[in-house]
């Protein structure tokens, strides 16, 4: 029998109770468990006026980012499109279902506004960080670092080449906020100061956007997104954004390696890094200056393609400062007898070159596998070394190679940045833009990851 037509009969009054529509195990409940949001009223009042209209309530603006960044909601239209109509999202906002969701231009105007001047968005990353460590989540010993490039939000046919950009020509006072923004961190060491290099074009509309082909693709406009995981857990302990050079990346990671140490106390046994960060002032500066065992492999350069001894082949004595080659002989850097020692001698890039005599190879039976286009052999070691020779003992154990497997905890985090939570594409710009995208979008993983490794209390038990 066909039942009655079904029509929508308008109720005076209604029961409902968000609470009980939303499923036990829906994600959001799950993150809702361990997202804090007590201290931002707090962290905020000093950028409220005491007079005029109160503005939007910045936890609801914050629950809202957190549902776009957790659920991959890229659009702001959109994010505040399915916070009206998803009852999860409304549940997680604490908005009841006659409550009016902010509209995405008063979004934005917040976003770019008190939230950035405060902080706002590294406060709630931290506590989220805290958060992880009190759980037991990260024990801040082995740790690893990674960048990974993210599109800017420019088009590459808007720009300029290095030959024709003036950014003395740029009248700030007319110039969008990302152009501002460039200009005001043309000195910092994460962007402008990173190189001295011009890149080959700049975009107009983000000119702090690297123009790169580092993929080996075609070039386009790209920050990049440095992390530093606990590798216990894959917990994000810091985020940076920086230019996609690697001079900027290696500063970042002296950076968050130095905020960590201030904000939570942690000093890692180990940092684990691919061979982009294995240059000789970073390995010094983690050796010497940090006291973290650096699971790096070194950038040596000192590999000989035409079948003659390489650096390796000659042993150094460090008592003596001097390579002993394959034919026994002493390389050193001077044969004059001083009264008073001298320091060694490093040119302008570190570097401290080693002889051989000439009347040592002129009759040695191994100079054709040795030299055979000079008079003497001649070896380079940088001032860096030792700390270089730390690396490579470190990188012949057995630990070298766990934390290669480790590695990749942060390369899995990238790709389910860019996979899962779609942020393959900046939708900001500028450096504060990136920089406010990052956080969230770690903020958003960590949260994730949270809910996955803490089970629901059983309310049995
Ligand atoms: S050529 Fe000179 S440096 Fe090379 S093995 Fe012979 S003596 Fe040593």
């Amino acid at each position: 029998m066909m039942g009655p037509r079904q029509e929508a009969q308008a109720a005076l009054f209604y029961e409902f109770c968000l609470e009980d529509h939303v499923p036990d195990d829906h994600s959001l409940r799950s993150i809702d468990r361990f997202v804090d949001l007590s201290s931002i009223r707090q962290h905020l009042a000093a950028f409220y006026s005491s007079t005029g209209r109160p503005s939007i309530d910045p936890e609801l603006m914050i629950r809202m980012l957190l549902v776009g960044y957790c659920m991959g909601i890229r659009s702001e239209r959109r994010l505040c499109d399915e916070v009206h109509l998803n009852l999860a999202y409304r549940w997680f906002c604490r908005l009841d279902l006659g409550d009016a969701v902010p509209d995405h231009s008063t979004f934005s105007k917040n976003r770019h506004g008190r939230f950035r001047d405060s902080d706002l968005l590294r406060h709630v990353f931290e506590t989220v960080v805290a958060r992880c460590i009190d759980e037991g989540l990260a024990s801040g010993q082995r740790l690893a670092v990674d960048a990974s490039l993210i599109e800017a939000d420019t088009n590459r046919q808007n720009s300029t080449s290095k030959e024709e950009w003036e950014p003395d020509k740029i009248d700030p006072e007319v110039a969008p906020r990302a152009v501002r923004e460039y200009l005001d961190t043309l000195d910092d060491a994460a962007f402008g100061a990173a190189t001295p290099v011009q890149p080959k074009f700049t975009s107009h509309s983000d000119p702090a956007s690297q123009w790169t082909a580092a993929r080996k693709g075609p070039a386009y406009f790209a920050y990049s997104a440095n992390y530093m995981i606990d590798t216990d857990n894959a917990v994000i302990l810091d985020v940076e954004a920086s230019r996609s050079v690697r001079q900027a990346e290696l500063g970042a990671m002296q950076t968050m390696i130095d905020r960590t140490k201030n904000t939570f106390d942690i000093n890692p046994e180990r940092m684990i890094a691919d061979t982009a960060y294995g240059t000789g002032p970073l390995l010094e500066w983690l050796v010497e200056e940090r006291g973290i065992a650096p699971h790096i492999p070194v950038i040596d350069k000192s590999g000989r393609k035409d079948g003659t001894f390489e650096r390796a082949d000659f042993a150094y004595d460090d008592e003596n400062d001097i390579y002993i080659c394959p034919g026994g002989k002493e390389l050193k850097q001077s044969r004059r007898a001083f009264t008073n020692p001298r320091i060694p001698k490093a040119d302008k890039y570190g570097v401290i070159r080693y002889r051989a005599q000439k009347a040592d190879c002129d009759g040695c039976s191994l100079k054709q596998q040795c030299c055979p286009k000079a008079p003497q052999r001649k070896v380079t070691r940088t001032i860096h070394e030792p700390s270089r020779d730390v690396a490579r003992k470190i990188y012949q154990t057995i630990e070298y190679a766990i934390s290669c497997k480790l590695r990749k905890k942060v390369e899995m985090l990238f790709a389910h940045l860019k996979r899962i939570l779609k942020l393959d594409r900046l939708r900001l710009r500028g450096p504060c833009g990136a920089k406010d995208e990052f956080h969230l979008a770690a903020t958003a993983q960590n949260l994730r990851k949270l809910a996955k490794l803490i089970p629901e209390p059983n309310p049995a038990a």
